[in-house]
């Protein structure tokens, strides 16, 4: 994506969020201005077309800033708000990973242009509709510009309301089906849709014989990929199970033996989380972190159960890798012991499913 956008212009920060512009944005500009010349309009007539075209960017602008308001309400920062002759993009720290909030943060940007049409409609509605007609509005004038901007803003909002990334409506579609199948299938089957639409604006653009549905359509076909790209690790487990990044290894320690027993294994071993008996069942966990904790809070004689963590839950061998993705960021846990039936055969932390997509990248190509 950088390398087709390449440079853009500081403009400067608007609430703390710098705002840059597209070098291509001047084009766009002359390409508005010199159109409306060589199709015979005056001097003025093209310059009320160029002050409409940079509405309508404020718009975006605005429609971007909606995004990164709602952003700030969930403490996430805008690092940038991007404006590109196509429309705008708001380069979040991060997609908030909770649905409700996902979907809150895509809406605030159509939200937006809904208001900002409402704003002029009922304006018009106190002072009256201006008398408009398809002759009149084939070119922009200070009679008409309002209304412009207005439907403008209703299409605009509209259109990102599309389910296809990387429109907003996309984001929406992807967060309500995360609620019921977890974030990693939910996005595949996002930029699944977002493919088809993409593909019915080719078959539309032919149809119609519209390049511009084309371009649109290459627009929705690369949001898709960049989207597929951003969660592509978590592609990379897809059709794997817990099993497969299982640590078979593990040392089981008894919660009433000293803290220093659990120092020495760490030290002797690779592992770097054990599992914790009381009265011959496995309750409890203890991390190298609860270890330093531990030895620091209460000391080395201190009972190894003192410092372990209560295990939550246990994940079954066969759970699907995205499964356990979604649990470890739910449970914000490192370590999720796994059962084989009642039996306990090992454990699975991060750093395992770190290796594992780098092993799996390695070998897949494509
Ligand atoms: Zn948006």
């Amino acid at each position: 994506m950088k390398k087709i956008f390449g440079q853009s212009i500081y403009l400067g920060n608007v609430l703390g969020i710098p705002i840059k512009i597209h070098w291509t944005f001047s084009l766009l500009i002359l390409w508005i201005f010199g159109s409306n010349i060589y199709r015979g309009a005056s001097i003025e007539s093209a310059l009320w077309s160029v002050l409409f075209v940079l509405s309508l960017f404020a718009c975006v602008f605005l429609h971007e800033l909606g995004h990164a308001m709602a952003a700030r309400r969930y403490g996430i920062r805008t690092m940038s708000i991007l404006l590109l002759p196509i429309g705008g993009v708001a380069s979040l720290e991060k997609i908030p990973s909770d649905p409700k909030k996902e979907m809150i943060v895509a809406f605030a940007g159509p939200a937006v242009n809904a208001v900002i049409s409402l704003l002029i409609g009922t304006y018009y509605f106190i002072t009256g509709f201006p008398e408009l007609n398809m002759e009149s509005l084939a070119q922009i004038n200070s009679g008409n510009i309002f209304f412009m901007i207005m439907t403008a803003n209703i299409f605009l909002g509209g259109f990102n309301l599309i389910p296809a990334f990387p429109m907003d409506g996309g984001r929406v579609l992807r967060a309500l089906l995360s609620i019921r199948m977890g974030r990693v299938k939910a996005t595949r089957a996002a930029v699944s849709v977002a493919s088809v639409f993409a593909v019915l604006f080719v078959i539309y653009g032919i149809y119609i014989r519209n390049p511009f549905m084309a371009v649109i359509a290459l627009f929705i076909y690369m949001g898709a990929r960049s989207e597929f790209e951003a969660v592509k690790t978590e592609f990379f487990i897809a059709g794997s199970v817990v099993k497969d990044v299982l640590m078979r290894k593990f040392t089981v320690l008894d919660a009433q033996s000293p803290l220093k027993t659990a120092i020495e294994a760490l030290l002797n071993g690779q592992e770097t989380a054990f599992l914790i008996k009381e009265n011959e069942v496995i309750t409890k966990i203890l991390t190298k972190t609860d270890i330093i904790r531990g030895l620091s809070e209460k000391g080395n004689e201190s009972s190894i159960g003192e410092s372990a963590s209560e295990i939550r839950f246990f994940v079954h061998e066969s759970m699907p890798l995205e499964d356990l993705i979604d649990v470890i960021r739910r449970e914000n846990v490192s370590v999720v012991p796994v059962k084989s039936g009642e039996e306990v055969i090992g454990m699975v932390d991060i750093n395992n499913l770190t290796e594992f997509q780098l092993l799996k990248a390695a070998t897949s190509h494509g």
